[in-house]
């Protein structure tokens, strides 16, 4: 909403369906929190793959006239917020080419750590790119292979990907599914009637009345056609890496990711946080959305009552226009609002998700003690956010992350909160259960997974993400909201 890691994309594809573009529509709806950006869907008639592209909400873009122009049973859709390359519709997705191999379009959740350096080379070969979206070497990988078969064109193609990526393609008369061999993001497989499904979260298939059957795995390629499903490994088995963010934020509460219920493993998130850093209290208050299922289980361990202390308001569009430069932070009091009647007098725990510069945080403590509270602890369902992601999630550079450079009672000052706490990395595993250390969290511990890029300009971006130079901690009480 504010002060957070912003939103990846969100993948959506189906085979088999006489409405898939309508479907797939459908399902963009269900996955826009995944980006906000721009949307498009691909779709075939079994002759040709047409278009619809924009940026703007899934909302925005599709009308009736706009399907009608996507006749056919086979469809693949796309949420973008650009991770990689700039906010601009060239790098729109689904993106659509024509080759030796005929059409493919395809659209991509998470980022290609070595795309950089696929693309040199490439262009160094005579390729000339459309976009600056990651994304795009995937499609010219594809044009370029001398493979005898489509399929195995996309294999040796994907096989030379590095980093994260899960993608929903299509040609004329095929759906493609592929996931890297970490699993940093989700992708899951499913069913409505005779026709087959793929998408980022299962709340997708819940909208459309899909069953899900199970998750692409880790480095598999499937292919879904007349001719049936068919199962690559396009990749040696590598240490899984699922990006545990999703759990703490990202995917919607009502998904299941990775094997898990994102609702049931936020609430633990939350249970444990109350264990870890219980403090004594009048009334738990989540920070709308993001910290309520957390806020949940902070109440239910700790046995203190939640309240709504603080109204969202749902209908504020990406813009607005301030009155006055004098009324400060209007950003955040037209988004939320205190509850005068449950904050005034109390000792009141306010649960988050995440802090990442700490700027939004310090203006709603703010706006809490205005209401009158008594004091104000921060407790937050996750440990201190210390590194940047390279993994399809846009992260501000180290120096801009609060933890990263400053101490517990720093970011506590800055904030201007009686008290904050986080839950540690031991209770974060725990909520997910993961006793084989299948996640990556390496925002919280800067160890990477997947080695980075050697080309000069992925190491100059990794340089300025990784620049430790700390923002300055300001001495004096936080200024008021009012
Ligand atoms: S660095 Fe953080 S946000 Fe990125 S994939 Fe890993 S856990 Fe997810």
């Amino acid at each position: 909403m504010f002060d957070k890691f912003r939103e990846e994309c969100g993948v959506f594809g189906i085979f088999g369906h006489a409405e898939a573009a309508k479907l797939a529509y459908l399902g963009l709806y269900a996955l826009q929190h995944r980006g906000q950006e721009s949307a498009g869907i691909t779709a075939s008639d079994g002759t040709r793959i047409r278009a619809v592209r924009e940026m703007g909400y899934v909302n925005d873009i599709f009308d009736k006239d706009a399907l009608a122009t996507l006749p056919g049973h086979l469809a693949v859709g796309h949420t973008r917020y650009s991770t990689a390359g700039e906010s601009k519709l060239a790098n729109a997705q689904p993106i659509l080419i024509d080759c030796v191999h005929g059409q493919i379009a395809l659209a991509h959740n998470g980022n290609i750590v070595n795309a950089n350096e696929i693309r040199q080379r490439l262009v160094g070969l005579g390729s000339i790119f459309q976009t600056n979206s990651d994304s795009e070497v995937v499609v010219h990988l594809y044009a370029r292979s001398q493979a005898g078969t489509f399929v195995d064109a996309l294999v040796e193609s994907v096989a030379q990907l590095s980093g994260a990526f899960s993608f929903g393609m299509m040609t004329k008369d095929h759906l493609i599914a592929a996931r890297d061999p970490h699993g940093f993001r989700p992708l899951a497989l499913g069913r409505l009637a005779d026709a087959w499904v793929v998408c980022s979260e299962t709340c997708a298939l819940d909208l459309i009345n899909a069953t899900y059957v199970r998750d692409v795995e880790p480095g598999e390629v499937l292919v879904i056609g007349a001719d049936g499903v068919r199962s690559v490994r396009a990749f040696p088995k590598a240490k899984l890496s699922h990006c545990v963010f999703e759990h703490v934020y990202f995917a919607r509460p009502d998904s299941e990711v990775f094997g898990q219920s994102v609702n049931e493993v936020r609430t633990n998130l939350g249970r444990l946080l109350a264990k870890e850093t219980g403090v004594p209290a009048d009334v738990v208050v989540p920070i709308p959305d993001s910290g309520v299922c957390a806020a949940i289980g902070y109440s239910e361990e700790a046995q203190i009552p939640l309240r709504f202390g603080l109204i969202r308001n749902h209908y504020v569009g990406r813009t607005f226009i301030e009155p006055a430069q004098s009324i400060r932070h209007f950003g955040v009091k037209v988004k939320l609002n205190p509850v005068k009647s449950i904050l005034a007098g109390k000792r009141v725990v306010l649960v988050d998700d995440s802090i990442v510069r700490g700027t939004t945080s310090r203006k709603i403590v703010k706006m809490v003690r205005a209401a009158g509270a008594a004091e104000v602890h921060l407790r937050i369902s996750c440990p201190p956010t210390i590194s940047p992601c390279f993994y399809g999630v846009d992260t501000p550079r180290r120096s801009e992350l609060i933890a990263a450079t400053h101490s517990l009672d720093e970011i506590r000052r800055y904030v201007g909160a009686d008290s904050v706490g986080y839950l540690s990395l031991d209770g974060l595993m725990q909520a997910v259960g993961d006793r084989q250390q299948h996640y990556c969290t390496s925002c919280y511990t800067g160890q990477y997974p997947v080695a980075f890029p050697q080309d000069h300009n992925a190491y100059l971006q990794l340089t300025l993400k990784l620049d430790g130079t700390p923002l300055p901690i300001p001495e004096e009480e936080p200024e008021s909201v009012i």
